[in-house]
């Protein structure tokens, strides 16, 4: 067995920065928590001779949660009722209207002007393509509702969470909460009836971090590799995305062993504020050029496969099939523009991005962006075999046989066009094409 392989599985590097990130309380963009996270990512990649630690920073509008209330029909202030971040500090009171999974058509179809709406937080089996929370949100907005409620559609009394914002439209027009599958269920039943909802939060200009690991010889062109730091604040955000920099923790360490294999720079980053709209990663994709290509690790080690998308970029497919079968790592390519997570500031630039994550369970998300993600969440067998993998693969297309061209912006936009995801980006005002 290669020296680094037999690292990963004895060392736990990773593993060991996986429980740090895991065990500060909240890792929200702005707050003390997400730069803790920083602070400890900074010190890991520290550890290894052959990185360059360097650390940018850039400002974020920090929210942090005070109350969240709904009344009238019933009188709820418990904990399965949360304030969706970047929701203002408002009230609204009206009738609740159940748009059900909250497609487009369900839009369409009923009136909303002055209700709340009632959406779950997963997508109809029919859709063909991710209807996203912020486009619910903005259809909302849009049809002129008072509020909105996002039912999380999964049992266990968890509530849901998920930003309403982001950099250039930071808070939501109307309050936005999310609640567990039980209570919006009873919601539900009370169709057509006043509710009033109320939720107070705060809100200051904080700062936040990217944190680079730069690796490997100096060329012209680099492999950057990102994972976002930050999480939501009702969980620990294990899985979703501690897994994330942990992997790229693991990454450096095995790199720092194979250090004479690749053949391109490499730059890993630990990025901020992902979770309000990907500020970190659009801050990194503004500052550099001569990008080989990007990947983005967002949500690993929770189940065995793991899923690929490539955003329309042929060459990975080849590379990602070589490396599954080289390390019997179960995986599914997607060939499709995914245009959510961090890889996202780079494709829409027309640079070559393939987004990594857990397969999804289906119906959509598992534990993220509940209470539940927690790091018993996180497997450790998974979490060894994905950074074997993902090492492989980062070493594989660092390679100069490795070959992958940019695409032109108006391209991705065409690729948009054809997978059906320009609606969603239309929709919620972030169609950056002509
Ligand atoms: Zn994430």
């Amino acid at each position: 067995m290669p020296g680094w392989i037999e690292q990963v599985y004895l060392e736990r590097v990773g593993w060991d920065h996986l429980e740090q990130l895991c065990n500060i309380d909240n890792r929200l963009p702005g707050t003390d928590g997400e730069k803790s996270a920083a602070k400890a990512t900074e010190r890991t990649f520290d550890e290894f001779d052959a990185v360059e630690t360097v650390v940018e920073t850039f400002d974020i509008l920090r929210w942090e949660r005070e109350k969240c209330r709904l009344s009238g029909i019933i009188d709820y202030s418990g904990f399965e009722a949360v304030a969706l971040p970047r929701s203002p500090s408002t009230m609204a009171s009206g009738p609740v209207i159940d748009l059900g999974y909250g497609m487009p058509s369900d839009f369409e179809e009923e009136a909303i002007e002055n209700a709340i709406v009632l959406v779950r937080s997963d997508n109809s089996p029919d859709s063909s393509r991710t209807i996203h929370r912020r486009e619910k949100y903005c259809r909302a907005v849009s049809g002129g509702a008072a509020g909105f409620i996002f039912q999380h559609h999964k049992s266990g009394c968890l509530p849901v969470t998920g930003s309403i914002g982001t950099d250039s439209s930071p808070i939501g027009k109307i309050p936005a909460v999310g609640t567990s599958k039980e209570l919006g269920e009873r919601l539900r039943r009370t169709n057509g009836q006043e509710l009033e909802l109320s939720v107070s939060c705060h809100t200051s200009y904080e700062t936040s971090r990217n944190v680079h690991a730069v690796m490997g010889p100096d060329t012209e062109k680099e492999v950057i590799v990102v994972a976002h730091m930050d999480a939501h604040d009702i969980c620990s955000g294990a899985v979703d995305n501690a897994s994330g920099v942990a992997t790229l923790v693991e990454i450096a360490a095995a790199l720092n062993r194979r250090i004479n294999e690749l053949e391109t720079q490499v730059r890993l980053v630990a990025v901020g504020a992902e979770e309000v709209g990907y500020v970190g990663s659009d801050h990194l994709a503004d500052r550099m050029t001569d990008i080989k290509t990007v990947v983005n690790i967002d949500s690993v080690a929770a189940r065995p496969s793991l899923q690929f998308m490539t955003n329309g970029f042929e060459p990975f497919g080849p590379a990602v099939n070589n490396v599954l079968d080289r390390t019997g790592t179960s995986g599914v390519i997607i060939e499709k523009q995914q245009p959510y997570s961090d890889h996202w500031p780079f494709v829409k630039r027309g640079i070559p991005g393939l987004a990594v994550t857990n397969t999804p369970p289906a119906g959509g998300r598992s534990w993220g962006h509940t209470p539940a993600d927690t790091l018993d969440k996180v497997d450790q067998r998974c979490f060894v075999d994905h950074a074997i993998a993902l090492t492989e693969l980062i070493v594989e297309i660092a390679n100069d046989e490795f070959k992958i061209d940019s695409k032109t912006p108006s391209e991705i936009a065409q690729l948009l066009v054809q997978d059906g995801a320009a609606a969603g980006l239309r929709a919620v005002d972030e169609w950056d094409f002509e």
